[in-house]
């Protein structure tokens, strides 16, 4: 049992390496899976965070995302940037499998692999991210004063994001593929209520343009095949996120989207010593600080547990 440890964490975005932190404090000596693409998750994309609590000026997502490892690394993570691709959570010694084929073994795992959003996937849309296209109405709304905006979508999360900007933005333009919404009837109602925002009907995003800066899109009408411009220095894609919960499937219980389920408040998943945090979990908040705030509560409920096996 020498090699059994205590805590293997996967995932290093807020969640992880706030977990990561915890019991490495706790002298848990904590194993974190970074993944070998986006080790410090999905900040390492963006430009200004302003709402993170503690720095009062922002920060910039990297910044932030290198002192959580620093923070995490100096009481004792070990950390390795490298992808966990299969695991086994059912026994009381949970291993995970890395890239390499390793296996590694411990008595806790706390699942923190985020989510992922959907892109539009066309040219520009990565390179123009945090330079006027963005993913989240509640963390980047701030910066878009008196901007004319687009909001790409037609759920839910759409009309939230929409309504939530037009008290920010000059315009908010709807851009749906189809004619009708598949939002619900209330957040419809207040979409169409709204004096700041109008909807582009039976249309998609062709193309996104600006240099160093959104300067605006290329519409195509789904049904005529006709293009025209819609000049926006705002654009938010609001098409929907996918949790990484690919890896636990069948073995972890999730939600018909793929989010992992949890007995909330607490963050136990349904295989004793497993807990999961942040994004992957989270339909809902989807934020830097909440992302963490979960995790910190993995890492106390993996500390309880391991206490309750000695
Ligand atoms: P993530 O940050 O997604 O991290 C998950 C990590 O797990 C990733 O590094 C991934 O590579 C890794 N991973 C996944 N699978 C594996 C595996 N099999 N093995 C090993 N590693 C794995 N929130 C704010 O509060 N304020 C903001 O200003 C803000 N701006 C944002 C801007 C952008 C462009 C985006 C995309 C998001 C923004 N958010 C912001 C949201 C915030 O980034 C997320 O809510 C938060 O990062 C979620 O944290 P997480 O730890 O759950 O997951």
């Amino acid at each position: 049992m020498s090699d059994v440890r205590n805590v293997i964490i996967i995932g290093s975005g807020p969640a992880g390496y706030t977990a990561a932190l915890y019991t490495a404090r706790a002298s848990l000596n904590p194993l974190v899976f970074e993944g070998s693409v986006t080790a410090g998750g999905a900040l390492m994309n963006t430009t200004e965070v302003e709402n993170f609590p503690g720095f009062r000026d922002g920060i910039v997502g990297p910044d932030l995302m290198d002192n959580m490892r620093a923070q995490a690394e100096r009481f004792g993570a070990e950390l390795v940037p490298d992808d966990v691709v299969a695991v086994d959570l059912t026994g009381d010694i949970k291993s995970v499998t890395d890239s390499s084929g390793a296996v590694h073994r411990a008595k806790t795992v706390i699942v923190t692999t985020g989510s992922q959003h959907r892109k539009l996937n066309l040219p520009n849309e990565d390179q123009l991210s945090g330079r006027g296209v963005s993913w989240c109405a509640t963390c980047d709304g701030f910066f878009f004063r008196e901007h004319d905006i687009a909001v790409i979508g037609g759920g839910d999360t759409a009309m939230e994001e929409a309504t939530f900007l037009s008290r920010f933005a000059k315009s908010v333009k709807i851009v749906h593929r189809r004619d009708s919404l598949r939002a619900s009837q209330a957040m419809q109602d207040r979409a169409f209520a709204d004096p700041k925002i109008s909807f582009v009907w039976d249309s998609e995003v062709a193309g996104i343009h600006g240099d160093g800066k959104l300067s605006g899109l290329t519409l195509r009408n789904t049904k005529t095949g006709e293009t025209s411009e819609l000049p926006v220095t705002g654009l938010f894609i609001a098409i929907g996120h996918d949790p990484r919960s690919e890896l636990f499937k069948g073995v972890l219980d999730m939600d018909a989207e793929g989010y992992l389920t949890v007995q909330a408040p607490s963050t136990r998943t349904n295989i004793p010593g497993v807990f999961a945090a942040g994004d992957v979990v989270d339909h809902t908040y989807r934020q830097a600080i909440t992302a963490a705030g979960t995790g910190c509560s993995a890492a106390l409920d993996a500390e309880h547990y391991l206490a309750a096996l000695a």
